[in-house]
């Protein structure tokens, strides 16, 4: 792996930028490194298009001479940080002076100073993101690695460059960060770490929700988001940041009959959803789908466990929680409201006799959002019983083949009604009044029911006939 890897070092550092900054460090004569991300993703071969420049003197200098040697490139400057960026290609490369950095208790922000490139090695969050490599003329391209986070890299471990306790304490952030870069690359953390994690969990409460949210999501994008999910609730964090979920660990015995665990189930599904979707929406809704089931959990003597309703009090529990968690209050949240309010239809569906009307009415309320939520569906069934899979799966395609035929001969993804409220007042010489919306609502039932057609000249029959019926007469 090494040798693969400084190979794709040294070419990638024969690009042109590095090029310049390396003579333009050398004319100021302040030693000049890439470090971070950007390095650690060389190493695992997961090409990066920001680059991070730290400077033993001032960044701002080093990119303003950088970027008139390229050509007057367009430079933004951050005074306040001592940092500049600009963009060369597709390149985004930020520069920033060496820097020693100090916390207080009740902050994430430090007390910042000049720093050797040590300094600002020490104050990175883990090994793996502590490595920088030289752009000096005498020993271009060589690795500064002073934590060893080659061997963690290559043995797959998240750690902290100095007492993790102390990490975590001063920007709990990190706790979060860890936990994303595990289930990013699937990386165990090691065990020191871990436990700092655990003992620091409470200090969360210092990280704004929106910076939780960015990492929860990477987290959620991620390959195979249930790492990050367990990692969190073995540290503490989930119970802290997301206790509904929480909440869903664990079962119940009565009468020597238990639920399954609706943590583990809900991590499941979440799982398998994965291959099939980048929606980052559809992935919430997979972990929510089944949120409301603690709250309404009963046991029966005769049914057993029962959850009834858990997907209607589940689409309400989400505002709350998407509030919390400073994720959008937007259309997003409602289509992740649908999904969850949705999630049993096509399986009570499957259950039974595939009605045309029942799939008219599913098209009708999911609309467009009907593959996304049959795909929810689909990775809803765990069941370790092979013989029940086999079973849903073989419904699911006949709803799946139903969806499509009715989609096709009638239209109703998307509903408009071919008879307006407009129409039917013209038609009737009417005021706005409460019959209109009774045979709106008559014809849009018929055409659900599959008693008419999603036609104009089928709809206005009915109209006129359910028209009279209420004693309405035609003016034209
Ligand atoms: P990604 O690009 O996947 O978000 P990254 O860590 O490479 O991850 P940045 O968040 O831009 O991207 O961070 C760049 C570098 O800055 C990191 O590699 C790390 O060295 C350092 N860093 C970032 N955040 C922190 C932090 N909270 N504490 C300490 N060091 C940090």
């Amino acid at each position: 792996m090494i040798q693969e890897a400084q190979k794709r070092v040294a070419k990638s550092l024969n690009h042109p930028i590095f090029h310049t900054i390396r003579d333009i460090s050398e004319e100021l004569n302040k030693p000049a490194f890439v470090i971070g991300g950007f390095v650690r993703d060389l190493y695992l071969n997961r090409p990066s298009k920001d680059i991070d420049v730290v400077v033993l003197g001032s960044g701002i200098e080093l990119a303003e001479r950088v970027a008139k040697k390229l050509g007057g490139l367009r430079l933004t400057v951050f005074k306040n940080f001592g940092t500049a960026m600009l963009r060369y290609r597709d390149l985004e490369v930020e520069f920033v002076g060496a820097r020693k950095e100090s916390y207080q208790r009740n902050s994430r922000k430090p007390i910042v100073e000049d720093g050797t490139l040590e300094d600002d090695q020490n104050r990175r969050d883990f090994t793996i993101n502590a490595l920088a490599l030289s752009l000096c003329e005498e020993n271009y391209g060589e690795l500064v690695d002073p934590f060893d986070g080659i061997s963690d890299m290559e043995n797959g471990v998240i750690r902290t460059p100095l007492e993790p306790g102390i990490t975590f304490s001063d920007d709990p952030l990190r706790m979060m960060r860890a936990i994303r870069f595990a289930t990013q690359l699937n990386f165990r953390i090691e065990e020191g770490t871990f436990d700092g994690i655990k003992s620091q969990n409470e200090r969360i409460d210092i990280v704004s929700s929106e910076r939780i949210a960015d990492e929860l999501n990477k987290i959620v994008m991620a390959e195979r988001p249930s790492i990050g999910f367990k990692l969190l609730e073995l540290t503490g964090l989930l119970q802290i940041i997301f206790p509904e979920f929480q909440a869903m660990k664990g079962v119940d015995k009565v009468d020597g009959r238990a639920h399954k665990d609706n943590f583990y189930h809900t991590l499941e599904v979440l799982d398998r959803i994965v291959p099939n979707t980048d929606n980052l929406w559809l992935r919430w809704s997979a972990i929510l789908h089944d949120i409301a089931k603690p709250r309404t959990k009963r046991y029966d003597k005769k049914l057993g466990w029962t959850f009834h309703n858990h997907n209607f009090i589940g689409q309400k529990m989400i505002p709350k929680i998407f509030g919390r968690m400073k994720l959008p209050l937007n259309e997003k949240m409602k289509y992740v409201q649908k999904m969850v309010g949705l999630h049993m239809r096509p399986i009570v569906l499957s259950e039974d006799v595939v009605s045309d009307s029942a799939v008219r009415r599913l098209l009708f309320e999911a609309g467009d959002d009907i593959d996304d939520l049959m795909t929810l569906c689909e990775a809803d069934i765990t069941s370790k019983n092979e013989a029940k899979v086999k079973k849903y799966m073989r419904n699911f395609k006949v709803v799946r083949r139903k969806l499509k035929e009715i989609e096709e001969k009638d239209h109703v993804r998307n509903f408009q009604p071919p008879v307006t409220g407009e129409m039917i007042m013209d038609t009737f010489a009417l005021q706005p009044c409460k019959e209109i919306g009774d045979l709106k609502a008559i014809i849009k039932e018929a055409i659900l029911e599959g008693e008419i057609s999603n036609n104009y000249d089928e709809a206005f029959e009915l109209m006129l006939k359910k028209g009279e019926e209420m004693g309405l007469k035609r003016a034209k």
